[in-house]
């Protein structure tokens, strides 16, 4: 059931949806979905583990929220993130670039094909922004706020800050890829951060889930 309109905007039922989330200032709260695409599915060319299952969830939880974006891993042909980028690299291995350590990965979201298309199960047909990121070739980006080198921004920041949103609430893939780095970045800059854990699946490579639950812990960011 959609929040009604005849609630007054700053106030609003306290209501349990199946994430246990608890939406009780919505004009101040967003819900940030982090790529929720094909190729981070089933049958996609950098599936997570069970990334469909966060599908259902979200739609069910997006309707609690309001204000909802979206974000959408967009690389070029050729981006440097991709194995393929670098003669003899295997993917997962790890490569330094100007900007530090880069771990390589299959080809996945490039622009305009099939891969990166959101999951066509997303249902949030209130989505105020989608944003997309990682487009230029020379820079990855797992945040959604800013890309790998933590300093060029893609404007998230801002559009939150102008929309007077004060608290981001997050969900979708992968755990503890991109939505950690927009979690991170969320808190740093200052926003209430909380990470609906259900509604996230990770990768989880070489442990990586568990750090970033001792990650958040350290950095008083909140799973739900
Ligand atoms: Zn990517």
């Amino acid at each position: 059931m959609l929040l009604s309109t005849a609630i007054p905007p700053s106030r609003v039922v306290r209501r349990r949806c199946l994430s246990e989330v608890i939406v009780d200032n919505v004009d101040a709260d967003v819900l940030l979905v982090i790529d929720v695409q094909n190729d981070f599915c089933a049958g996609g060319s950098l599936e997570v583990p069970g990334g469909d299952d966060v599908v259902p969830l979200i739609n069910e939880i997006a309707q609690d929220f309001r204000h909802v974006v979206l974000t959408q891993d967009w690389h070029p042909p050729r981006h440097l993130s991709f194995a393929s980028s670098h003669k003899g690299s295997e993917a997962f291995s790890q490569i330094d670039l100007p900007y530090g350590p880069q771990t390589l990965w299959p080809d996945h979201c490039v622009q305009n094909r099939p891969g990166a298309a959101l999951h066509k199960g997303l249902n949030v047909p209130h989505t105020e922004l989608i944003i997309r990121k990682g487009f230029r070739r020379e820079i990855d980006s797992y945040s959604a706020f800013f890309e790998n080198d933590h300093k060029t921004p893609t404007g998230l920041a801002g559009y939150f800050k102008e929309r007077g949103f004060k608290k981001v609430y997050l969900a979708g893939l992968a755990f503890d890829y991109c939505v950690r780095y927009s979690a991170e970045d969320a808190k740093s800059l200052g926003f209430e951060t909380l990470v609906i854990e259900n509604a996230c699946k990770a990768i989880d490579f070489n442990g990586s889930a568990e750090a970033t639950r001792k990650l958040f812990r350290y950095r008083g960011i909140d799973l739900i």
